[in-house]
């Protein structure tokens, strides 16, 4: 902080406020007296030089309302635009500010007329009613001071307050509040990284994330209940701070909600079962969470609406608790799910979008992850258009109207009309190309220059299953069997997973399936699976490495494989195996489960085809040993180029830094396809990669002949390999593997148009 000492501001200071407040809104006078009154309380309660409020008027025009502390004769004619100054930014970006160096603000604007030039902290909020602007309230302060996060607030509350006062008219007149509309917040573009294709139209929905109790057992049973009353207390004021709120802006269907709510939190019968659990041992978290599987048990059977609205509050009021326990304040929206929804969050796991209902889901917004995430590889299996940007949390409001391009890496927020039209068309021009690729959906996938090229699948649902038709691939080369388990709140035991499998086998019918073993771990954490925190998940316990150490999990699933399978074919592939003796180990797993099943008489396989992912570098200098041992080998491009540069898949800043179209990576693949010839493996690539046209171009050319891919991947790669010369390309590469590129992208694209590919 730079300045000198400055009393605290703090919960008591923020309680006498309000109450102060409430005494003015109750009190008389006109709308503008009540406004003077609750600007000069803010400037003597927080002990700031200035505290002004700006009214939007009309034209989205900022006008000074109000001021203590600026010269008087400002008021009602200093104006700003939307935009303009640091005023006119906090309502352009509908977003509190608190600046301890407001002159070195980009936005800063000087407005001789008010005389604020000594002041040089300021702290501002916009005055909002809905998703509208309708002012903005600031204080300033002339030291430089860093704002604590409890000034900010109060000033959110009261701002609330200020809104009302601005809705009731009593402040503007009504005639030009109704000829003008209302202001709205302005439309905006986000630009970031595109990591799903296609296009979305739809209301946003901020994901707020789950909060897993990790740690289950406590050594100190009365520190975990101080914790726990701690928690509750804050609970309890975090409650009690928003009725307050509500009944300041004179709000009566959230207060009588949130009066329901403190009911709840004070049920004398829930807490005491809490508490005794904690007695028991437990962690505050985990007695909290189990409090709650106890009464969604003996609950959910009921149907009685009561009841189950009841029991959505305490799962809330969960929430809540085990929010305030980690020490953070939960965020609501509010929000019921619109039918067409797009998820804005800072990140997520693919279980967590899964919990959204895929029928309205259109688009996902992130401001963390890269397209290697398994968030984005479940999003394009589902079609949804995925952008990573920056600062979204920050730009959107519940409920906003935002279009997602996952072709360009962009998002429009409130877009204006011909934004929604250009989308429109870019619709339409979206459903043509999907007729042509409906079109060549029957054709062979050979290349202009006759050679067969095979196109399967990556599925990890059942509702991928249809596309196996639908886009004429020959067969699922990747079913990754981890995300039916993320999915469900336990771990499925054999006759589930039994079940499942055989359904798939079904529904595939005759067309090869590869059934990829568990690959949990890194980002693919199951919700009911705790092994703790690691500092390098993607580096850690994960993959086959699990199966390994817990044998009982990994025959279970083999097991359930074999049991799906009995009298047909079946194909099974390890995940993350980095030397052969792990391929042994997992494989004499499988020798175990088959040799049981043969004593309980049930059926083998018709073909039993062993293989493994290629994903660990290491591997790559044992292939003499391993590749004998292997009936088929698949590249996990995704993991083998995190592995192979160092550079976290699931990182922006490095998940794009290197490119697998680089002479070291196309190295690596040509020797697989040389040493997997020579030892007659047939040899396939799942990563993402094999499913865009470009690279899949570069693959062909190294050699590959099998690339699976998500399904909307289909279509483009086949348009670009029906309109390919292999033989040219195979030349123009020869040239290539030796350069010092950093990628060859570009070189590749010009031979593409050289060359008449289609991309
Ligand atoms: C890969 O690593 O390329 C792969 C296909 O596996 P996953 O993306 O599921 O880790
Ligand atoms: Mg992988």
């Amino acid at each position: 902080m730079g300045g000198g000492m400055h009393p605290r501001f703090d919960g008591t200071s923020s309680r006498r406020l309000l109450a102060r407040l409430r005494d003015i809104m109750a009190g008389s006078g006109s709308g503008q007296d009540r406004l003077d009154k609750i600007v000069t309380l803010i400037a003597a309660e927080m002990k700031a030089d200035v505290c002004s409020c700006y009214v939007m008027r009309a034209g989205e025009v900022l006008e000074l309302f109000s001021t203590e502390g600026l010269n008087k004769t400002a008021v009602h004619n200093t104006r700003l635009r939307v935009g303009e100054g640091i005023v006119g930014y906090i309502a352009g970006h509908a977003r509190p500010v608190a600046l301890d160096n407001a002159p070195s603000h980009p936005s800063f604007a000087y407005r001789p007329e008010t005389g604020e030039d000594p002041f040089q902290s300021l702290a501002g909020v916009p005055i909002l009613r809905g998703s509208k602007v309708r002012g903005v309230l600031v204080i300033q302060h002339k030291d430089r001071r860093r704002y604590v996060e409890e000034e900010v607030e109060t000033l959110q509350t009261i701002a609330m307050v200020v809104a009302e006062l601005v809705a009731q008219s009593e402040l503007v007149n009504p005639v030009e509040v109704t000829t003008t509309g209302d202001p709205v917040l302005l439309p905006a573009r986000l630009s970031g990284t595109a990591m799903s294709a296609g296009l979305a139209m739809g209301l946003a929905v901020i994901h707020r994330p789950q909060l897993t109790v990790r740690q289950m057992v406590a050594e100190d049973a009365d520190a975990e209940l101080e914790r726990f009353n701690t928690a509750l207390q804050t609970m309890h004021s975090a409650i009690d701070d928003l009725l307050e709120a509500a009944s300041l802006a004179g709000l009566s269907e959230p207060r009588d909600i949130l009066e329901t709510y403190r009911m709840f939190a004070e049920d004398r019968g829930w807490l005491s079962r809490i508490r005794e659990a904690i007695r028991v041992g437990l962690t505050a978290e985990a007695a909290v969470q189990q409090v709650q599987n106890d009464t969604r048990a003996r609950m959910s059977h009921l149907t009685d609406p009561y009841i189950r609205e009841r029991l959505m509050d305490f799962e809330d009021l969960t929430n809540r608790l085990l929010q305030h326990l980690a020490g953070k304040t939960s965020s609501t929206d509010g929000a019921t799910l619109p039918d067409d929804m797009i998820l804005v969050a800072r990140s997520m796991g693919p279980a967590e979008l899964l919990d959204y209902d895929r029928t309205r889901l259109r688009g996902l917004l992130l401001e963390e992850g890269s397209p290697a995430s398994h968030v984005c590889i479940v999003a394009r299996a589902l079609n949804i258009p995925v952008v990573q940007a920056a600062d979204a949390l920050n730009r959107i409001e519940p409920l906003d109207q935002l279009i997602v391009d996952g072709d360009h890496g962009q998002v429009f927020i409130r877009p204006a009309e011909d934004i929604q039209m250009a989308f429109g068309e870019a619709v339409a021009l979206q459903h043509r190309k999907e007729q042509m690729y409906a079109e060549i959906r029957n054709l062979p996938s050979v290349t202009r220059d006759g050679v067969p090229i095979s196109i399967q699948l990556n599925c990890g649902l059942l509702i991928d299953l249809p596309h196996l038709t639908a886009s004429g691939a020959e067969g699922v080369g990747l079913y990754r069997t981890e995300i039916p388990f993320m999915v469900r709140a336990s771990y499925p035991d054999v006759t589930a997973q039994t079940t499942l499998y055989s359904r798939i086998m079904d529904e595939v019918g005759h067309k090869p399936i590869v059934f990829r073993t568990l690959d949990v771990g890194g980002d693919k954490m199951l919700p009911y699976m705790t092994g703790g925190e690691e500092e390098n998940p993607a580096l850690g316990w994960r993959a086959v490495r699990i199966g390994l150490d817990h044998p009982s999990l990994l025959r279970q699933q083999l097991r359930a494989l074999l049991l799906a399978a009995a009298g047909r074919p079946l194909s099974v592939m390890f995940p993350m195996i980095a030397e052969v003796a792990e391929f042994d180990g997992a494989r004499r797993l499988l020798e175990l489960e088959l040799k049981r099943l043969a004593a309980q008489g049930v059926e083998p396989p018709s073909n039993l085809r062993v293989g493994t992912m290629l994903e660990v570098p290491s591997l790559l200098w044992q292939l003499p040993a391993l590749l004998p041992k292997l009936d088929f080998l698949s590249v996990g491009s995704n993991d083998l180029t995190q592995y192979l540069f160092a550079a976290d898949r699931g990182n922006p800043r490095t998940s794009t830094r290197y490119d697998p179209l680089s002479p070291s990576m196309l190295c690596v693949l040509r020797r697989l396809v040389d040493e997997c010839t020579r030892h007659r493996v047939s040899l396939s690539i799942c990563g993402e990669m094999a499913g865009r046209p470009l690279d899949a171009m570069a693959l062909i050319g190294v050699g590959f002949r099998t690339l699976s891919m998500s399904p909307p991947s289909v279509g483009p790669v086949k348009t670009m390999l029906r309109s390919l010369d292999v033989a040219a390309l195979r030349q123009y590469m020869s040239g290539l593997y030796t350069g010092a590129d950093h990628s060859l992208r570009d070189k590749l694209k010009t031979f593409g148009k050289d060359h008449g590919v289609i991309f």
